[in-house]
């Protein structure tokens, strides 16, 4: 029998904007919402100016003709005005989609073609790139704008970078804006729209538009923070009103997308957001504006565990410490929650991937946290365990086999892919995670090993199916694999080739080939091999799991 969320939340039937900001006019606050930890005196936005400048970019882009449903794409970094690239988009009646600023131009250009984006906005400082990435599918230039260090000031609206224009070209006047309003109606068709298009590979394959709809934002939000009101009422409005988030994941991501540019936005909470990870600034963070919550994927937890410099600052304000994207170990937690030797840090694991909005398990914040599990499911979701692939063979509680989930937060499906939806959705709304998981007596689930042929760095999505393309680019190569091996307790990329007979090619030289092939995380730093067929079934499926237990029987248990 399939297992139930503890909790409910009732999910309203409306947009994305009206959920944020109740409606386009309503009054909101100007207390500082999103903060720029670098001039935060300066650089702020409230909730009123996140709607303000949200609704400028929607009505500047439906002047200039921007449709329904037409795709944004923002390469850029975090800034304050992400969100609003984010939002503003959503409001103009349009889906938003954000590229990860480390991308070379290949991987931009494929982004770009496979979401058929009309506008590109990049940062500055990747213009090139981008130029370069819009070039090569012959993307109009003049669809192109910049965007710097998000400092939109109304200075840089004639601005323009080697002929591309400030992305402020595209807002309108305060007063159009205030006269715009989004579609405020609120149909089940509405509510159901895709609103944003996050790229993953899924279970197998290339990276792919995860679609995700105004209802799976809402729902996601709801459930997340359903979590924080299981604490006694004191208490959760006490904890409400001194939290400060601090943003250093990508917010291209799910994760960081649906906890910072709407999550936290909902409970009021004041959010530094940072450009991007580094680790002695996050700590400086920590220190000068008492964040109380880090939001942290496993390589963060692992470098505050056992890095000598945390020691140096006060970390004392933080009372909430989560962890998502990848596995991660209790043993490195109990190191990190000793930071704090009053015992009141707990790290707690969520479970989620982009296909669910962003999380589909959590914690009651009343529990304690002494084991590596993921908490349990989020509420208004359904899980099972299976072992076959149409879900009829569930496994006992405590054995393992893949997760698949039910839930309002489920993606619609994968843009313009129908067979990937069919492997992965069932059509009675299953979601295919996999992820190898088992249920415990007490509702609490443990990710335990991946299925699915998705390997992940420091938290961000690697796709083998895609290595092994560009590798079969190379002259040399006849044949590639692509699995992720474990070293020092994180997971890396490493290559299985074929080589072209009598063709003299080194490692070396395929490690540098693929370096200009695809952004930093998706090099490989696990290694690349040499070996005489890539072990496949009968019908040349690459038998990935035989190739993982060689590569790890490799590198031994490190
Ligand atoms: P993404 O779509 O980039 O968020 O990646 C989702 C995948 O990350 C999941 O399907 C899991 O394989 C992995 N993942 C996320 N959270 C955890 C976790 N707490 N423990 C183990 N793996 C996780």
């Amino acid at each position: 029998m399939p297992f139930k969320s503890r909790w409910t939340v009732d999910i309203p039937t409306v947009t994305l904007p009206t959920f944020l900001f109740t409606s386009p006019t309503a009054p909101l606050s100007e207390t500082p919402l999103m903060i720029d930890p670098e001039k935060p005196e300066r650089y702020h936005l409230s909730h009123h100016t996140y709607r303000l400048w949200s609704k400028r970019l929607a009505a500047g882009l439906r002047k200039a003709g921007f449709q329904l449903g037409e795709r944004l794409l923002l390469y850029s970094g975090n800034t304050i005005y992400f969100p609003t690239v984010f939002m503003g988009t959503i409001c103009a009646g349009g889906v938003f989609t954000g590229a990860n600023p480390t991308y070379v131009a290949r991987e931009l250009a494929y982004q770009l073609q496979d979401s058929g984006a009309r506008y590109l906005i990049s940062a500055e400082a990747s213009l090139d790139t981008a130029l370069e990435a819009a070039d090569s599918i012959d993307f109009p230039r003049d669809r192109v704008f910049v965007f710097d260090n998000g400092y939109a000031t109304f200075d840089n609206t004639g601005k323009s970078v080697r002929g591309i224009r400030h992305w402020t070209s595209l807002l309108s006047s305060v007063s159009e804006a205030e006269s715009f309003a989004w579609e405020e109606s609120s149909t089940y068709e509405q509510a159901n729209r895709t609103i944003c298009l996050n790229y993953s590979s899924g279970t197998t394959g290339v990276p792919k538009g995860v679609e995700i709809t105004h209802t799976n934002y809402i729902a996601n939000t709801l459930q997340v923070n359903h979590f924080g009101t299981l604490l006694p009422r004191e208490e959760y409005v006490a904890m409400l009103s001194r939290a400060r988030a601090l943003c250093f994941l990508p917010m291209y991501h799910a994760y960081a997308q649906t906890y910072f540019c709407v999550g936290c936005v909902v409970k009021s909470v004041p959010v530094y957001v940072m450009q991007k990870f580094d680790f002695v600034k996050m700590l400086e963070c920590v220190q000068r504006f008492r964040i109380t919550a880090l939001t942290m994927v496993p390589p963060i937890v692992v470098a505050m565990a056992k890095s000598p410099v945390v020691k140096n600052y006060d970390l004392s304000s933080v009372e909430d410490a989560g962890c998502g994207a990848a596995p991660l170990g209790r043993e490195v937690c109990i190191e990190f929650e000793r930071l704090w030797p009053d015992g009141k840090v707990n790290v707690k694991q969520g479970w989620g991937m982009t296909e669910v909005t962003c999380s589909a398990a959590g914690w009651d914040p009343n529990e304690r946290s002494e084991t590596f599990a993921v908490g349990e499911l989020n509420p208004n979701c359904e899980g099972k365990i299976v072992t076959d692939d149409v879900g009829l063979n569930e496994v006992a509680q405590g054995e393992r086999g893949e997760l698949w989930i039910r839930a309002p937060n489920v993606m619609k499906g994968y843009w313009n892919r129908p067979d990937a939806t069919a492997e992965t959705l069932t059509e009675d709304g299953w979601l295919k995670t996999g992820d190898i998981a088992y249920r415990d007596h007490d509702g609490k689930l443990f990710i335990v090993d991946r299925k699915k042929e998705l390997i992940k760095v420091k938290g961000n999505q690697v796709a083998p199916a895609e290595l092994e393309a560009q590798l079969l680019e190379h002259p040399a190569v006849v044949d590639a694999a692509v699995v992720g091996v474990t070293i020092h307790g994180e997971e890396r990329p490493r290559a299985y080739l074929v080589k072209k007979p009598d063709t003299p090619v080194s490692a070396k030289e395929i490690a540098t080939f693929m370096e200009k092939r695809v952004s930093p995380h998706k090099r490989l730093v696990g290694g690349v091999h040499f070996i005489d067929a890539i072990p496949k079934n009968p019908s040349g499926k690459i038998l990935r799991k035989v190739l993982r237990e060689k590569a790890q029987a490799e590198v031994g248990d490190s």
